[in-house]
């Protein structure tokens, strides 16, 4: 089983007031799981992703990601949404796990919730590179 497989695991415990401003021009990598639950909700990989080498990113329509909805200030896929957004605003630099200060409430973020999660922040943005080669192999293409 994936270390991926329970999604609600990797969800930062703090007081996002779901301003909406990490779903503004967003870059988030996707994992395979996320593809694939994404996918299971009807939507086609092209619906909701675009390709950044190995990478796969949500994609922005309108200059905000495609699950945002911007009249109700909401994630449309709020439950089966990626683990990266689950992990924001925990970030990872390539040498340092830290936590985003473009989150207006990043300072309720613990300590104890860094530590719990910065060993996941750091092997969710390894796996994500190689998502788009992972998917392929697992469609057979
Ligand atoms: S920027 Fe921070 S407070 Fe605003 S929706 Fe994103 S995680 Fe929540």
């Amino acid at each position: 089983m994936s270390v991926w497989s329970n999604p609600s695991f990797f969800e930062v415990r703090f007081k996002c007031i779901k301003c909406g401003i990490c779903c503004v021009g967003t870059e988030m990598e996707l994992l395979p799981e996320d593809v694939e639950r994404i996918e299971a909700l009807g939507y086609r990989l092209e619906d909701f992703a675009v390709a950044d080498g190995d990478t796969l990113r949500l994609k922005n329509v309108d200059g905000h990601c495609v699950f945002y909805d911007p009249t109700t200030a909401s994630c449309t896929i709020y439950e089966h949404r990626p683990i990266g957004c689950r992990l924001y605003p925990l970030v990872y630099d390539g040498r340092e796990v830290y936590v985003d200060k473009t989150c207006p409430t990043w300072h309720t973020v613990s300590r104890r919730e860094v530590e719990r999660l910065a060993p996941y922040v750091a092997k969710f943005v390894e796996d994500s590179r190689r998502t788009r080669i992972v998917i392929r192999l697992r469609k057979g293409l």
